[in-house]
């Protein structure tokens, strides 16, 4: 049974929370909407959730309503956490508040498993914070992220299709990605300038090495970093470009957004034995 709590407006306004644009702060206040997202996550029971920047709280009431274990939410902006401990007085036990950076925090140490992540990311962090969970991916059971749509986009991409790049490849060689949710700006407060979306991501259950994981990322950044460029020139900085593809069974001439994800693996296999 939920406790009884102030609306998140009013609690927003008793703390002037007044929103930073350089935090990339635009919160949900719709408790409705904060609980649809946070059932996106299911099954949340018995779940140790890391939400990253809770900000005043909103998806962080939504979940604490959830038969999660406990919510572990980082947040940079000190003017929030006093509305955190409030809501953490609100439900003993279960709300865990880290002050702090969450492009610095370690999750292994925060929380323990079965972890998941659910989180309305702030837009300036949510690309590098997507790539270092893909890192660590078998460390969750899944991640459900808010993104500007754009970015969202570029993580569900197919190939030859005009989002598919670097993330598309980097996040489903690990992860299988869907897409739950658009939302309009004016489900936000202050509106962004653009719609946002919700990608559900499942890490796939086989770990793989992180060196390979690694050689994925080299393989696609010089392949996507020019990716007019066929891709027996685009793939020259690897070194033995002609005979790299040549042992993948790629056409040199081929330009990276119409390789698929395998391909992408076993480019990067090769070049892991290469050493
Ligand atoms: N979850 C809240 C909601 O949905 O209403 C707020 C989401 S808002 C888009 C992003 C939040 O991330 C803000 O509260 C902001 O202060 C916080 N934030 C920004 N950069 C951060 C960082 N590097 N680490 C942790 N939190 C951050």
């Amino acid at each position: 049974m939920a406790p009884p709590l102030p609306p998140l407006a009013e609690t927003v306004a008793r703390h002037g929370l007044a929103a930073r644009k350089a935090l990339g702060q635009h919160f949900l206040l719709d408790a409705t909407l904060c609980a649809r997202i946070a059932a996106l996550a299911a099954p949340l029971q018995g779940r140790h959730v890391l939400e990253v920047g809770p900000g005043p709280g909103g998806l962080t009431r939504a979940l604490l309503d959830s038969p999660a274990a406990e919510v572990v939410a980082v947040e940079l902006d000190r003017r929030a956490i006093a509305v955190l401990e409030e809501l953490a007085g609100a439900y003993p036990g279960r709300l865990r508040i880290v002050e702090g950076d969450a492009l610095k925090a370690e999750t292994e140490s925060l929380l323990p498993a079965p972890r998941k992540v659910v989180a309305n990311l702030p837009y300036n962090v949510g690309t590098p914070l997507l790539i270092g969970w893909l890192r660590e991916a078998a460390r969750f059971e899944s991640l459900t992220l808010m993104f500007q749509q754009e970015v969202a986009e570029r993580i569900v991409a197919a190939p030859d299709t005009e989002h598919y790049g670097r993330l598309a490849v980097l996040s489903q060689w690990r992860c299988a990605c869907r897409m739950a949710l658009r939302l309009p700006p004016g489900a936000f407060s202050p509106p962004p300038k653009v719609w946002s979306a919700i990608v559900h991501l499942v890490p796939h259950p086989e770990a793989p090495d992180p060196a390979l994981m690694a050689a994925l990322e080299k393989v696609t950044a010089a392949a996507f970093g020019q990716r007019r460029k066929m891709l027996r020139s685009s793939l020259k900085s690897l070194g033995g470009a002609e005979a790299l593809l040549a042992e993948a069974g790629i056409e040199g001439t081929r330009r990276a957004e119409t390789l698929s994800v395998p391909e992408f693996d076993r480019l990067a296999r090769i070049v892991l034995a290469r050493g």
